[in-house]
């Protein structure tokens, strides 16, 4: 199962679309997936029409050892496609896991039932690096950022970059940031393009190729309650998203070549480049820093081992 965390601490920048569309038109691809709302706005469970006012069990019983993980998963209107739903009783687990032992990897021993019946779990974070994140990158093997093609792209990047290292370093040695997503795409801006460019400097070929247009039909479908794959599925928001998550499967590597993985490294943290540093135009002298992605492979792929 290839277990992958959406995560950027920079609010509305797409996770949630992103976990919500990827994980349906993976499904639709005949993949089986497994998604999980660790966000207390719980957006992921409502976008699939989920109560969450309602609901008895969600994530938050699972992390408090209350309900094991069969008890909370559901199905959804999406044919192989199931949900950890979430609600804002999550927001005091935060707080209560700070003194709860081995409190960074409640998640990963909770959804561990999961192992072995998806091919794909997706965690959709909360905007912010705290605990409930923190959980969600010692559950996965890879991360997906999402990055809004808007002037504030790449702040704080540095700082979410340290942490994932951290992370990697100290309890989740096989974390890989796998794929930047280009969110929010407005072709008809220049301002989109320079940062598109900006991010692929930034990332090399991290950055999957797909762009994800402005999309109006993409922002309506969480109203009701569907991904975009049922809502519209001629809407280029769809488009965008299937033409994704082709480009996702095709990054599943062949068993006989393993040792690609570990070559996939994690970006250097070093200085993001600033916002100002889109603005046009910039003296050369005073651009900043970039990490060269030279030694990276041709492209980045992962195994797709249980
Ligand atoms: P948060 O940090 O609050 O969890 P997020 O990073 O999960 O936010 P989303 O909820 O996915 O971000 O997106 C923010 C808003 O932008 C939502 O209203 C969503 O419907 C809308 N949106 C996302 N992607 C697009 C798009 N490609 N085109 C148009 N609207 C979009
Ligand atoms: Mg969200």
């Amino acid at each position: 199962m290839r277990s992958i965390s959406l995560i950027n601490q920079k609010g509305g920048v797409g996770k949630t679309t992103s976990t919500a569309n990827i994980g349906a038109s993976l499904a639709l691809l005949g993949k089986r997936v497994l998604l999980v709302d660790v966000d207390p706005q719980a957006n992921l469970s409502v976008h699939f029409g989920i109560n969450i006012h309602e609901i008895e069990k969600s994530v938050y019983h699972m992390i408090m050892n209350e309900a094991p993980f069969d008890e909370v998963v559901q199905k959804t209107e999406v044919g192989g496609l199931d949900i950890v739903p979430s609600q804002i009783a999550l927001s005091g687990a935060e707080i209560q896991l700070v003194g709860m032992v081995g409190r960074e990897t409640i998640l990963r021993d909770a959804v561990a039932p999961a192992n072995g019946r998806y091919d794909y779990m997706l965690i959709d974070c909360p905007p912010s690096l705290g605990l409930l994140t923190l959980n969600a990158l010692t559950t996965v093997k890879e991360i997906f950022i999402p990055l809004q093609t808007e002037f504030f792209a790449l702040e704080g990047m540095s700082h979410l970059l340290k942490t994932v290292d951290l992370v990697k370093k100290r309890i989740n040695h096989e974390l890989q940031i796998t794929g930047i997503i280009a969110c929010m795409y407005d072709a008809r801006t220049s301002l989109a393009k320079a940062v598109h460019e900006k991010i692929k400097e930034y990332f090399g070929n991290k950055v999957f190729r797909t762009v994800i247009r402005r999309n109006i039909r993409l922002a309506e479908s969480p109203s009701h309650g569907q991904p975009i794959t049922l809502y519209d599925r001629e809407t280029i928001g769809a488009t965008d998203y299937m033409a994704l998550a082709k480009e996702v499967i095709a990054q599943e590597m062949p068993a006989h070549e393993p040792a690609a993985v570990s070559q996939v490294a994690t970006p250097t943290p070093s200085p993001a480049p600033t916002a100002t540093a889109f603005a046009q135009p910039a003296p050369k002298a005073a651009q900043p820093t970039l990490p060269t992605m030279t030694t990276a492979p041709p492209k980045d792929r992962v195994s797709n081992t249980n």
